[in-house]
């Protein structure tokens, strides 16, 4: 419901424009920073590429990318490499089928053919290469990429930064030209105000603008938001029919099927209830670590919970639909709230961006989809955060699968208790509020030590090795 006889508030700073579709984005994993970031990266350089004028294009030999950072760090775990050999071959994520990441892996040694303009060049994997973890470039997560002549020559180079969620940025980048949101805010708080002052629900709010910010009409919005639900409902159907060991050096087997029986049979509701919302996790976070297509949400690696409580909600807990949506369009002004305000990258604030803020926009979504008032809304999703602040970022060996799986599950089963706890306390003795602990966040990651920080050289990547 549109208000255009109010004026609306203004943000006290950069209001928030991310649109659902910048935030939700379907592709493959395992990791948003260090997969569909890169992919996209090795696309976007394609392009370029292909744009340059003929005489460059002509003395053209080869291309190459190096890693750094967090991408050097855990790259082969996360299966950066391939990513970029992808991209650089014209797959992007929302298109690329679930085929192409581990069909390029199973042939390291291969040299692909790509056509750049009128040259035909031959890249594979030997072409990415893992560089310095140490750099000066202003982003962890940094690909260089360059076109050589036949002497090795750079004729044309470009510097991406991966910043989380699968969202990329270049040297010089500057934000796309697009609308302005109607009820701008960039903070809980003038959220909070704006709601006030307009009289519309969250979910509402949330509809508005993003019809600002893209354009797009309402029917259109709830179709590709029905799509990316559906993909989400889908991840968890393929992880629980898959089984088998999960790809890599670890040896890690896919629970999510066994887990689900075994929940059928407990004679508790509840206990069946939670166990059930457990395998949907493991499910989703399984499909992701295997480089299945999943949903950022807000990342690959936290993808498995919003799923997990999306599905128990249609499936176990009868929600109906237009709650359901409803519910999603809630979540993402949690999300879009800690990505402004702190940050969702492993590599930049640790696990606690990931699961922690996956697990909040869970308890928001639960929360609003049963009808509860945004001051309950922001009491879930604040308790959700605030009990994962300080989670580091430490998978073993480099792979999305320990901690990262588990901690799906955990963190689902936290948001449905942070859930429950906002709505059954008195919420006017709630003490914390969303802003408070998303700059708690914020300035946590900032300050904690980059071992922790998605390069698998500190925490439990280290001492399972260890021990
Ligand atoms: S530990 Fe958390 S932040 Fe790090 S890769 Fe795993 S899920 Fe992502």
């Amino acid at each position: 419901m549109s208000q255009p006889h109010l004026q609306p508030l203004v943000a006290s700073r950069p209001p928030i424009e991310t649109s659902l579709f910048d935030f939700f984005k379907v592709g493959p994993g395992p990791s948003s920073s260090h997969t569909i970031g890169p992919m996209k990266a090795g696309y976007d350089f394609l392009e370029r590429c292909r744009a340059l004028p003929e005489n460059t294009l002509a003395q053209a030999a080869s291309l190459r990318v190096e890693l750094l950072g967090s991408l050097s760090a855990t790259g082969v775990g996360h299966g950066t490499n391939t990513a970029v050999l992808a991209g650089l071959l014209g797959s992007k994520p929302e298109t690329c089928s679930p085929e192409v990441l581990p069909s390029l892996s199973r042939n390291p040694d291969a040299r692909h053919e790509v056509s750049v303009g009128g040259k035909r060049l031959r890249v594979g994997l030997a072409d990415i290469v893992f560089g310095p973890v140490l750099h000066d470039a202003p982003y962890s997560n940094t690909l260089r990429a360059s076109l050589r002549d036949a002497n090795d020559n750079a004729l044309f180079e470009m510097e991406y930064y991966s910043v989380g969620g699968g969202f990329i940025q270049w040297k010089g980048w500057t934000p796309p030209e697009r609308g302005k949101p109607v009820y701008p805010y960039g903070t809980m708080r003038e959220l909070r105000a704006q709601l006030a002052r307009t009289g519309l629900t969250l979910h509402e709010l949330i509809l508005e603008n993003e019809t600002a910010i893209t354009g797009m009409s309402r029917p259109a919005i709830f179709e590709q938001l029905e799509d990316i639900m559906d993909a989400m409902y889908d991840s968890v159907r393929r992880g629980l029919a898959a089984t088998g060991k999960l790809p890599g050096t670890l040896g890690v087997w896919r629970k999510a099927g066994g887990l689900l029986d075994r929940a059928k049979q407990l004679p508790f509701t509840v206990d069946r209830f939670l166990a059930k919302l457990n395998a949907y996790a493991f499910a989703v976070s399984e499909e992701n670590a295997s480089g299945g297509v999943i949903v950022t949400a807000p990342t690959c690696g936290a993808a498995g919970v919003m799923p997990a409580l999306l599905y128990a909600m249609r499936n176990d807990m009868n929600i109906g639909g237009r709650a359901l949506r409803e519910g999603v369009l809630a979540s993402a002004a949690v999300g879009y709230l800690a990505k402004h305000n702190a940050g969702i990258a492993g590599a930049e604030v640790g696990c606690q961006g990931e699961v922690g803020v996956a697990a909040s926009m869970g308890a928001a979504m639960l929360t609003h989809a049963r009808g509860n008032a945004v001051e309950v809304v922001e009491n879930a999703a604040e308790i959700a955060l605030e009990h994962h602040l300080g989670l580091t970022c430490d998978p073993v060996g480099g792979y999305v699968q320990i901690p990262c799986i588990e901690r799906n599950a955990v963190g689902a089963v936290k948001a449905y208790n942070a859930s429950l706890v906002a709505t059954c306390e008195e919420r006017q003795h709630h003490m914390v509020t969303l802003d408070a602990v998303i700059r708690a966040m914020g300035e946590t990651g900032r300050e904690m030590n980059s071992k922790y920080k998605e390069t698998s050289e500190g925490g439990l990547a280290v001492s399972i090795v260890e021990c």
